[in-house]
């Protein structure tokens, strides 16, 4: 069957870059590597975040499993961990979520937990934030300690 899409190669296809040096417009997302290499449980850090609610129906951030998650804009079908599919269809929605009290760089974590990990630019996230300038963003996304593996896309 052929479909019309062409998304979904996003992560993947910048190959006309030749700056290794990431702007404003240069994408970022959550590199699930960088857990892996320290030994940090990237699931237990969703488990965190989820809405009080969430966090005592599943207790524990283990044992939960995988679901079926249907994506509302294609219907295609696909099995994703339990806690960040909860997290995306309940907690992330939640007005307390991300607040002005919520500090840049966590705020940015949060989006990207948020929105399935899709890969965005300083100005998008600037966008979606609504706060510091996009040039802001970029030069804390960009210091030598990275957060919670976001890292760009080079
Ligand atoms: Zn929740």
């Amino acid at each position: 069957m052929k479909g019309g899409s062409s998304e979904g190669a996003t992560a993947l296809g910048i190959g006309a870059m030749r700056t290794l040096r990431p702007t404003i417009d240069t994408k970022f997302y959550i590199h699930t590597d960088w857990w892996k290499e320290r030994g940090r449980n990237l699931r237990l850090t969703v488990y965190e975040r989820l809405c009080p609610a969430c966090k005592a129906f599943h207790l524990a951030y283990e044992d939960v499993g995988d679901v079926d998650w249907v994506d509302d804009e294609t219907a295609e079908v696909t099995r994703v961990d339990a806690l960040w599919h909860c997290l995306r269809t309940c907690c992330s929605t939640k007005p307390d979520y991300v607040t002005v009290e919520t500090p840049l760089v966590e705020s940015i974590f949060r989006v990207f937990l948020g929105n399935g990990n899709t890969p965005l630019s300083p100005r998008e996230l600037h966008r979606i934030l609504n706060r510091r300038p996009p040039e802001v963003i970029l030069r804390m996304l960009t210091r030598s300690r990275v957060y919670n593996g976001i890292k760009p896309i080079l």
